[in-house]
């Protein structure tokens, strides 16, 4: 017999792909406008045209073999030390290219740290809401994944229950800000009480490791800081990609970072190293390392994000929604307007709205709303919005 596990994680469609895929078949049946898809986390804004520009300029002046042929397994050394440069202008940590891994995307750098980190049976804490594959990608790395629910209504984590979680077992916090599916950034005194909890089981013995995955760090708005974790606590390992900041998902290009202050830094990344050849994480797409070398600190415009966020969150405001102001990513979380978010999102598809039950995130009663579409397409789903609103009140 095959290994049943991976049998049914590709058998079963997530949440969201069952419903991007019914939008697709709705569309066809009733028109591309009349369906208001709020399901995917795809970025709607093109590159930045710097993208476009340095990659013809490699592909013209660049040596065909260096461009397409393999690199270092963690990546080119002057690709890395650029990053490296980029973090340390940034964010002062001291870090390395040796500190640093190329990678396919955050996807790639989770399952790479996971299984760099976990022994059979250790546990790994999140924070609820998280990203479904979070669980996927932590038992695939034959551990357990211990979602803690975050604070009702504002989304931050719950100090106390994180504290009251940890178990001899615990490996590693997992944490994302900004979050998907929330929108939620979470404050540098969340952080600051977060690495006070790890020190602390440092002191017992116990060493915990800190993963941030950072997909969103470049997506927030009105001047909100995200704390750099390697700034407060030294066993952590950033997880970060460029698959949303320069809107590159399909290119599959990221990387992971140990921090050089790490107690055992040079052998977490060994670890790190040992793990991506495991699973073949190796030598990340040649000509996306070398782009992001030259494209490092631009991103897509993100301005319009912003706007999106700022226009549909007033309009479900003033509907009658409750929802859960973002200050990142591009997603909203907003409470369901009955208790099982799933019959909510049930409803919503009567009005033709495409929005994500947060079940599936480990919340119950809100859903996302993924606002990185076309702004026309918010406008024209407003009525649809109002309606769903109204359907409650009756
Ligand atoms: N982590 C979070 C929180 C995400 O939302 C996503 C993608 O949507 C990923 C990781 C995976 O990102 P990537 O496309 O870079 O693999």
């Amino acid at each position: 017999m095959i290994n049943q596990t991976s049998v049914q994680l590709g058998s079963v469609r997530s949440v969201i792909r069952e419903l991007f895929e019914y939008g697709k078949k709705r569309k066809a049946q009733i028109g591309e406008d009349n369906v208001f898809d709020f399901s995917l986390g795809n970025p709607s804004v093109a590159p930045p045209a710097i993208v476009e520009e340095t990659l013809v300029d490699i592909l013209t002046h660049g040596d065909p073999v260096a461009i397409h042929g393999y690199t270092s397994a963690q990546g080119d050394v002057s690709v890395r030390q650029a990053i490296a440069d980029y973090i340390n202008s940034r964010f002062s940590v001291g870090i390395g290219a040796d500190n640093i891994y190329m990678t396919c995307g955050a996807a790639a750098s989770l399952c790479i740290t996971l299984n760099a980190l976990l022994n059979e049976g250790d546990e790994v804490i999140t924070i609820a809401p998280y990203f479904p594959e979070y669980k996927v990608f932590t038992e695939h790395a034959r551990g357990k994944l211990v979602p803690v629910q975050g604070t009702e209504g504002t989304f931050q984590p719950d100090i106390v229950a994180i504290k009251a979680a940890i178990t001899p077992d615990t490996k590693a916090i997992l944490i994302n800000s900004p979050n998907n599916p929330s929108g939620v950034v979470y404050t540098e005194q969340a952080i600051k009480d977060i690495c006070k909890i790890l020190q602390e089981c440092k002191e017992n013995g116990q060493t915990i490791y800190l993963i941030s995955d950072e997909p969103y760090r470049e997506l927030v708005f009105g001047g909100v800081k995200v704390p750099y974790i390697m700034n407060y606590y030294a066993d952590s390992i950033v997880c970060y990609s460029y698959s949303k900041s320069l809107s590159l998902p399909g290119e599959r290009i990221g990387y992971i970072a140990v921090n050089p202050a790490c107690g055992n830094a040079a052998e977490v990344y060994a670890a790190v190293c040992g793990a991506g050849r495991a699973l073949g994480y190796v030598c990340a797409p040649s000509l996306f390392q070398h782009l992001i070398a030259r494209v490092i600190g631009t991103t897509s415009d993100i301005s319009v994000y912003e706007r999106n966020r700022n226009r549909l969150a007033s309009a479900l405001e003033s509907y009658g929604f409750e929802v859960v102001r973002p200050d990142g990513a591009f997603y909203l979380f907003v409470k369901s307007l009955e208790p099982d978010s799933d019959a909510f999102a049930e409803r919503a598809k009567q009005h033709e709205l495409l929005i994500v039950s947060a079940k599936s995130f480990g919340v119950e009663g809100y859903v996302r709303v993924s606002y990185c579409v076309e702004p026309d397409m918010i406008e024209r789903s407003l009525p649809a919005f109002k309606a769903l609103a109204k359907s409650y009140k009756k």
